[in-house]
């Protein structure tokens, strides 16, 4: 297949619709040397960019649906947790072989979380080499209401939306050769979008967790030049880690990466706010711990005593 085949098929197929009046903003798409994009009045651009390679971001063997819906869903959710509202997507594909099928089946998946967010594919880069795929995406907020790492302060609640360890599982039950009957929690992430849109206003600090929480939790402190309390008898249940021993599942909730849910520092005041909001999206969010003053993060079991964490979170180039 020619490359400009495989474009106009990735266009065609990763078209979304739009409800009637709907802004889309694409002045110009797919088919000149760049896009034109359209920002809303008084809006600011919010970008973020993932790049994920097969083998070290996904398992090898990972249904090429799964990849296009992912590439996706770990973008969005950068934007979520600056509290954005994502418009665009550019697409960098490096591909072995520009194989029909493949591609159609990567772009179904893309589609059908560009879909649900109406994102619209505007452009970019079709290359021969190994499976690579590197996503920019692109949207807006209202100024000065974006969501960051540096703003926690000492007496703020510690909230995980979701619950952790689930993808992280999945991953280490795949590399082991163990059956895993349910692969969603680490190919199709939800990324936390309308949480973030929703904490403007009433978060301190937010981050998406990406490598563990432990290490993405560090991030913030780092930023906000706090500590916190971690409270792991709090941290929240998942199905999937029923049946591991205690020390295995702290494992897996403290440092395991890909989960995507949303960190964030609350002001108490908005204490009964959090359950109202967890209700009216319908996404568990958990009271995990409290920010502190000095620095790092003092992990705390039920029964009062301190509680050293296994290893912290996924880093590239460890060692290296
Ligand atoms: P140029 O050589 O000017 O960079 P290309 O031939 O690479 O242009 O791309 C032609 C058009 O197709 C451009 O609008 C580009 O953004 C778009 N495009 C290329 N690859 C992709 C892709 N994988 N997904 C979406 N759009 C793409
Ligand atoms: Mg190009």
């Amino acid at each position: 297949m020619q490359e400009f085949e495989l474009i106009r098929q990735i266009q065609r197929d990763t078209a979304v619709d739009y409800p009637p009046g709907f802004q889309h903003g694409v002045r110009l798409g797919i088919g000149d040397d760049a896009a034109v994009l359209e920002l809303p009045p008084d809006t600011h651009l919010v970008a973020a960019a993932d790049t994920m390679n097969a083998g070290v971001h996904f398992p090898v063997d990972t249904a090429p649906f799964d990849i296009g819906y992912k590439c996706l869903a770990v973008n969005l959710s950068d934007l979520a947790a600056m509290g954005a509202t994502p418009r665009w997507a550019l697409l960098s594909l490096s591909l072995p072989v520009a194989e029909a099928e493949w591609a159609s089946q990567f772009a179904e998946g893309f589609r059908s979380l560009a879909q649900a967010h109406r994102v619209s594919l505007v452009g970019g880069d079709t290359t021969r080499g190994p499976l690579s795929i590197s996503v920019t995406v692109l949207g807006f907020i209202e100024p000065g209401t974006q969501l960051t790492r540096d703003g926690a302060n000492p007496g703020d609640l510690l909230v995980v939306s979701g619950s952790t360890g689930g993808a992280a599982f999945v991953l280490e039950a795949l590399q082991s050769g163990r059956p895993v009957a349910d692969r969603r929690r680490l190919d199709r992430p939800r990324p936390r979008v309308r949480l973030g849109q929703s904490l403007k206003g009433h978060a301190s600090a937010c981050i998406d967790i990406s490598d563990g929480l432990l290490a993405d939790l560090g991030h913030v402190l780092k930023a906000s030049g706090c500590g916190a309390r971690l409270d792991i008898g709090k941290l929240p249940d998942n199905t999937l880690l029923a049946a591991c021993d205690p020390e295995r599942k702290r494992r897996y909730q403290l440092a395991g990466g890909d989960d995507y849910e949303l960190l964030f520092t609350l002001p108490p005041r908005h204490r009964d706010w959090l359950d109202k909001l967890s209700a009216s999206l319908e996404v568990p969010l958990t009271v995990i711990g409290e920010i502190e003053a000095g620095k790092g993060v003092r992990c705390v079991s039920a029964d009062g005593s301190a509680y050293q964490p296994p290893g912290t979170g996924f880093e590239h180039f460890k060692g290296s």
